[in-house]
């Protein structure tokens, strides 16, 4: 770790200078090491690497210094002692799994988690005897109910996707030590700028760094962080043997997201926060679901376990589907898509993209209306949203 691994800085400083190693060139920004292997200046030292008697790199799929730099500061910033960079989000759901599960284990589930996740486990995992349960989010006592004898994680994301419903962590972390389990958070939403799961008592936190930590929508990674036993050398070792692991280039875009992801997570959330409150004085729309509302019911909890509410707004508007559909449509600025966590704007309908898979029921029971849009709110000026937003309600009041 670098020197600025300790508790003497502030997020901000960490965050542009935390994992920074100069070379002989003394360059400012951080270098970029594409490269596939490294040279060692003798035979004798080859070994003495391979050997690990001599710590350093060998080949990229091991370490790498751009991807370390990441590493180091996004380990700093969760306050872990090790992370492990991945090439996607679920390739750090996938490497957190083989590193720590065996055949016969069982994992507890928050049933409102991404949909990919949601696959990785019922049609991948179950194949090699891991089985899932699924509870809903914010219920401790359903938590503490579907633990086994043989479970051995608990996976959550809070603030949850689309709806913003939150677990406490803390109370839940001490559900799952009290029986022994590994705690995972995917901390996807909040990042690091706004919530601190290993702080909360968390063993793991996930990243899809595509989204806030890019926070431009650039490229595709994602990170394990968590302590130096079960990310530094089981996860780490999953991942330096079946190789997906993060390109030096897609680290370097990611650390030097992380230089903003303070200023940008705040704006975000002070955007979101304006539109939510805009959102719910429509008479177009049924509901908004944002924790920074004081009509979110657990906007208490979201003060307490989060220094910020974060960029995802979602809102119910009367008529269902095709209210929704017309709304997205007649926007000019919002990009239709479904990718979240960027500077630019996204908008989407849940319902018949990222929850199609569900069935009706399922989708009713997740509390999916069909009516239910999402915004991840990005940098555009906020009246600029307002008024694209406002183009298709007004037209629906002139229908209705
Ligand atoms: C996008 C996302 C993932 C998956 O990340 P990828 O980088 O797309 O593989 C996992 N969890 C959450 C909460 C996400 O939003």
């Amino acid at each position: 770790m670098t020197s600025f691994d300790d508790n003497n800085y502030s997020f901000e400083t960490l965050a542009v200078r935390a994992g920074q190693v100069r070379t002989s060139e003394g360059e400012q920004s951080e270098p970029i090491f594409p490269t596939s292997s490294f040279v060692f200046e003798t035979a004798a030292q080859a070994a003495a690497r391979f050997s690990g008697d001599e710590p350093g790199n060998i080949y990229s799929r091991f370490t790498n210094p751009t991807v370390r730099t990441f590493e180091e500061r996004l380990a700093t910033l969760e306050g872990g002692e090790s992370c492990v960079a991945t090439s996607s989000g679920m390739a750090a759901i996938l490497a957190t799994c083989m590193g720590l599960l065996h055949r016969g284990d069982h994992i507890v589930s928050s049933r409102s988690i991404f949909g990919s996740t949601t696959v990785l486990f019922d049609n991948y995992m179950a194949r090699f005897g891991v089985s899932v349960s699924y509870v809903p989010l914010s219920d401790l006592n359903a938590w503490e109910d579907a633990i086994r004898p043989c479970t051995k994680l608990l996976f959550v994301e809070t603030p949850s996707n689309p709806l913003t419903e939150l677990v406490d962590i803390e109370a839940l972390a001490r559900l799952a030590h009290d029986k022994g389990r590994v705690l995972v958070v995917d901390n996807c939403f909040c990042t690091p700028a706004l919530q601190k799961p290993l702080s909360l008592g968390a063993d793991i936190v996930i990243h899809s760094a595509t989204k806030y930590l890019d926070g431009q929508g650039r490229c595709i990674g994602g990170a394990v962080v968590g302590d130096s036993e079960l990310v530094g050398k089981e996860v780490y070792g999953f991942l330096r043997t079946a190789g997906p692991t993060m390109s030096p280039f897609n680290a370097w875009v990611f650390t030097k997201g992380l230089e903003t992801l303070s200023l940008r997570m705040r704006a975000h959330s002070q955007q979101a926060g304006l539109l939510a409150e805009w959102l719910e004085a429509q008479p177009q729309i049924e509901r908004v679901f944002y924790p920074g509302l004081a009509s979110h019911p657990q906007h208490e909890l979201a003060r307490r376990q989060q220094s910020g509410f974060g960029g995802i707004v979602s809102f119910e508007l009367v008529g269902g589907r095709d209210n929704a559909w017309q709304v997205m449509d007649a926007t000019r600025v919002l990009s239709i898509t479904a990718n979240l966590g960027d500077t630019k704007s996204t908008i989407t309908h849940p319902a018949t993209t990222t929850h199609a898979r569900l069935t009706p029921e399922q989708r009713a029971d997740a509390g999916i209306s069909d009516g239910l849009v999402r915004i991840a709110v990005g940098l555009e000026d906020i009246d600029d949203i307002k008024h694209d937003l406002e183009r298709g309600l007004e037209g629906l009041k002139l229908r209705n």
